[in-house]
């Protein structure tokens, strides 16, 4: 099996397996003040130390949720319902970047049919998936009220780097607040929480546990609890703390955190991948090839390709990868990402996605290119065959 999915979900590294069942096996509820919670407590706050390293930040400013999506979700209503008391600087404009994950996008849709007097914009993205500047600076001149910002730290499915320090600057001169998703780039680059407000992680894409997530909160920033009930987690975030995911994502964030080798090394599959592919199949195209990338992810089409068919041949030969479309009820639709960056849809219908991570080998991606190549000759013998039908 060869699995290039990561940016789907990470396989759970060793380090965070055991966490979960060490923590499973001792159990206790961190709220409890008797010995058991007291140990439980400790496990929760350890794990807080370490998935703000991620973002050096400091460990008070952590909430954990259950996943990025919900943290996406604390974040964006939590900044416009807690900024309601504000008056004057109350947020009137949410401003998203194109590429955003779904949780930002369906999210941002539902604050402005729950709040009118909100005004959500989507933000341009160039060619090669990066945020257009300019657009952003002339959209932060416009309108009264706080502007609230949401740009990824990276994109989730082309791993076009985008640049928080100069977006921060603007939303900063702007007395906005930035919201940074940071899932796919926690532990493949250097993230800054100082340029932030808001950042959005998730313990699943670095080789934790899934359902298991954080909000990071900058002090002062505005926040209004989206699930109430106890007062755990100084009242931000109610519930029994998952004790088990939260000790495997601490421990994933400090692998991956603690990673420079292990990146330049996932960088070296990435290269030998997409020189591999354009080696053998020149006509193929990588998105966001003139941009700062992931390490991690390589987003591309080999045209006349079509991405199932892609996908089913490669699964047949033990390859794991995503497809840049997504099919629900039998219609393919093409990725909101690359629509943004101008792609046509033909050849978007063609993209596939190959993300790699703590665990894949050269030997994942030389199985990969096998097999496409293979495929892609297959592919090319009914349209050999069909020109010279015609001629
Ligand atoms: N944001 C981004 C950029 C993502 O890639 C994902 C997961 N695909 C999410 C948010 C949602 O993460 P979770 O699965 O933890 O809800």
């Amino acid at each position: 099996m060869h699995y290039l999915d990561h940016n789907a979900t990470s396989p759970l590294r060793p380090e965070s397996l055991s966490a979960v069942t060490h923590a499973l096996a001792v159990g206790g509820n961190p709220s409890s003040i008797h010995a058991k919670g007291r140990a439980a407590r400790l496990g929760v706050e350890e794990a807080r130390e370490k998935v703000a390293g991620l973002v050096r930040a400091r460990a008070d400013t952590v909430i954990f949720t259950s996943g990025a999506t919900e943290s996406n979700n604390l974040a964006l209503f939590g900044a416009v319902e807690g900024s309601l008391a504000e008056g004057e600087t109350r947020i009137t404009r949410v401003f998203v970047s194109a590429i955003e994950h779904s949780s930002v996008l369906a999210t941002a849709d539902r604050l402005a049919e729950r709040f009118p007097w909100v005004r959500v914009v989507r933000l341009a993205v160039t060619a090669d998936g990066v945020i257009d500047l300019e657009g952003l600076r002339v959209a932060l001149r416009e309108g009264k009220g706080r502007a609230l910002v949401a740009v990824m730290a990276a994109n989730n499915e082309t791993g076009v780097v985008q640049p928080i320090a100069e977006v921060s600057r603007l939303v900063r001169e702007a007395a906005g607040l930035l919201l940074v998703d940071a899932v796919p780039a926690a532990g493949k680059i250097d993230l800054d929480f100082s340029l932030c407000d808001y950042v959005v992680l998730s313990a699943h894409k670095l080789g934790g546990p899934q359902g298991v997530g954080a909000l990071v909160v900058q002090e002062g920033a505005p926040l209004q609890p989206q699930l109430v009930g106890g007062g755990q987690q100084k009242g931000l975030r109610a519930g029994c703390e998952n004790l088990s995911g939260i000790a495997g994502f601490g421990a994933a964030a400090h692998a991956a955190a603690d990673s420079e080798g292990e990146r330049a090394r996932i960088a070296h599959l990435r290269d030998h991948f997409e020189d591999g592919l354009k080696q053998a199949i020149p006509e193929t195209v990588v998105f966001g090839m003139n941009a700062p990338r992931l390490c991690s992810t390589s987003s591309f089409a080999i045209p006349g390709l079509a991405a199932e068919t892609a996908l089913i041949g490669l699964d047949l030969d033990g390859v794991m990868m995503s497809s840049g479309s997504t099919c629900s009820s039998g219609k393919v639709s093409i990725s909101h990402v690359l629509a943004a960056m101008g792609v046509e849809e033909k050849l978007a219908a063609c993209a596939l996605r190959a993300s790699f991570g703590w665990s894949s080998t050269m030997e994942d991606v030389n199985a990969a290119l096998r097999s496409l190549i293979k495929l892609r000759e297959r592919n090319r013998g009914p349209q050999k065959q069909a020109k010279e039908v015609a001629a």
